[in-house]
């Protein structure tokens, strides 16, 4: 076809993801991306990756097998060329190395001969990423000097056709097979009669770098058996031929990580779930985010502006929780002030969380217990309430016992909300199947709404799981409601809920 002659505005980069786990995508990656204004992804692509785009940015799946209709190759490489003529920055994200086993090039083609300009941002492919997961060093300076990326496709492929088995089985390195799974009893078959030995070490690696990843050593011979029959295990997988997979046993760290095979449902607030969540997963955890309470804007902002215009009325100010702090100072500064309108008022945070919020405003708590209870706060400021105003910031649901014991305590407390607490009502459809299912080992229950909403939202499911709660007073909540929680944090603090779940006995 004759090149187009009009120069276009768009271009279209063909970015490498990488295998799986978000974090091995290139910084040159998640650049194009964010300024991406259409993201052409193939479906095993992991979606966090696709968030790295504008929210604006078009999001097109390439399709699903089972699920949805799959693009044939001639569509997309006809709708990256109309979307980069339109003058859209485009990005190709393709799972891997966009150029592996990826019909890189037949899209490259495409783009070149319409005078597209066009960039491609390599990414880590499969091979490299299950040796490096699964603790096989693909090259050892003793047992293999080269590697081989082959493709274990077959029927109507021309790639596989082009195989040369003989050659192969005479290769004097490691065998990376892509793709091999259902076709393995043909490539392996023809590995062995062409000379490779049937006892030769092997690895299957499924789903790298992901939580539920999984590891199969065995010998050439018995990788068809694997992926056949009743538990036969499924794509995406990869086979690493050679001596070096004998190393695995040794090497491994991925998979040796405290938290491995363990699925993990975090239940906080969306906002506030991530730092939990990373934590969890780093430790090897496979977490899944199912927030039991959303937190919002309070319905009226009237009795917080008044109280901000009066807060020189007040010695006290108190904060009950990280989010009361977030709420309250993004209200403080809307309304035009800074944080000099705190002036010489004393702070009070019920726990360290809530004071490290304050921190982040350069502000020091004057008090904060140890743990969260507002009962230890009440006991810390009760020498001091006598004849003193308190402003207390605080969630449109939650316990009365801090405004009561200062009260007694003789102080005067005025209380206003600043963030509403609501319930999720409806649990996302899969996480739900899965509960139900006995596929999620723990909940973390971080808080006594949150324990009445997790008992709205599953139910009698919830026993399908093992429940980690916060605190006793969490506990008792589960208790009133028919729960026992399976753990307790000794301290009362997300890492000592950490702590709890690597430790459960
Ligand atoms: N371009 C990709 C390969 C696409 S072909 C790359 O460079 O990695 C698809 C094959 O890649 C799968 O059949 C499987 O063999 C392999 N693969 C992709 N992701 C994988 C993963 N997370 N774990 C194991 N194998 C994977």
């Amino acid at each position: 076809m004759p090149s187009a002659s009009k120069k276009t505005t768009g271009s279209v980069f063909l970015v490498g993801a990488g295998p799986g786990d978000p974090g091995l995508i290139t910084l040159r990656g998640i650049e194009c991306l964010r300024r991406a204004d259409v993201v052409m992804f193939d479906y095993l692509v992991n979606s966090v990756i696709v968030e790295h785009a504008p929210v604006s940015a078009e999001r097109i799946c390439l399709g699903k097998h089972g699920r949805s209709r799959i693009w044939p190759q001639d569509e997309i490489n006809r709708r990256l060329v109309e979307l980069a003529q339109a003058g859209k920055q485009v990005v190709r994200l393709k799972g891997g190395d966009p150029v592996v086993f990826a019909r890189g090039a037949e899209e490259i083609e495409a783009l070149r001969q319409n005078d597209i300009e066009f960039e491609v941002v390599p990414g880590i492919t499969a091979a490299l990423a299950a040796g490096s997961y699964a603790g096989i060093p693909i090259t050892h300076r003793k047992l293999a000097s080269a590697v081989a990326l082959v493709t274990g496709h077959e029927e109507n492929d021309k790639e596989a056709a082009a195989v040369d088995y003989a050659a192969l089985a005479a290769f004097p390195g490691t065998l990376v097979m892509y793709m091999g799974v259902t076709t393995a009893p043909t490539w392996t078959s023809a590995l062995i009669s062409a000379g490779r030995s049937a006892e030769t070490p092997t690895a299957i690696v499924r789903r790298c770098s992901l939580p539920d990843q999984r590891v199969i050593q065995c010998t050439l011979g018995e990788v068809a058996e694997k992926m056949t029959g009743e538990n036969r295990i499924r794509p995406p997988a990869i086979v690493i031929v050679g001596e070096v997979t004998t190393l695995a046993s040794t090497l491994s760290w991925f998979d040796k990580r405290p938290l491995f095979g363990q699925t993990i449902m975090v239940t906080r607030p969306l906002s506030q779930a991530s730092s939990l969540a990373s934590s969890l997963a780093e430790l090897g955890a496979n977490v899944v985010v199912q927030p039991a309470i959303a937190i919002t804007e309070p319905e009226d902002w009237q009795t917080v502006d008044t109280a901000i215009e009066q807060l020189d009325d007040y010695e006290w100010l108190v904060f009950s929780s990280t989010n009361g702090v977030k709420f309250f100072f993004e209200r403080l500064f809307k309304l035009g002030h800074d944080v000099r309108a705190l002036g010489g008022i004393q702070l009070a945070s019920v726990g360290p969380g809530t004071a490290d919020a304050l921190a982040k405003y350069h502000l020091q708590a004057d008090i904060t217990p140890d743990d969260f209870h507002a009962e230890s706060l009440s006991t810390a400021l009760a020498d001091k309430a006598r004849g003193k105003r308190f402003l207390l910031l605080r969630a449109s649901r939650g316990r009365d016992v801090l405004t009561d014991d200062l009260r007694a305590a003789g102080g005067t407390v005025d209380q206003v909300i600043v963030y509403r607490s609501l319930d999720v009502e409806r649990p996302d459809v899969d996480l739900a199947k899965r509960l139900a299912e006995g596929g999620i080992d723990w909940i973390t229950v971080t808080s006594s709404a949150i324990a009445s909403s997790l008992v709205q939202l599953f139910g009698e499911d919830l026993r399908k799981s093992r429940l980690a709660s916060l605190s006793p007073i969490t506990s008792n909540r589960l208790r009133e409601l028919g729960f026992e929680p399976a753990i307790e944090a000794k301290i009362h603090t997300m890492q000592g809920l950490i702590d709890a779940l690597l430790e459960p006995e």
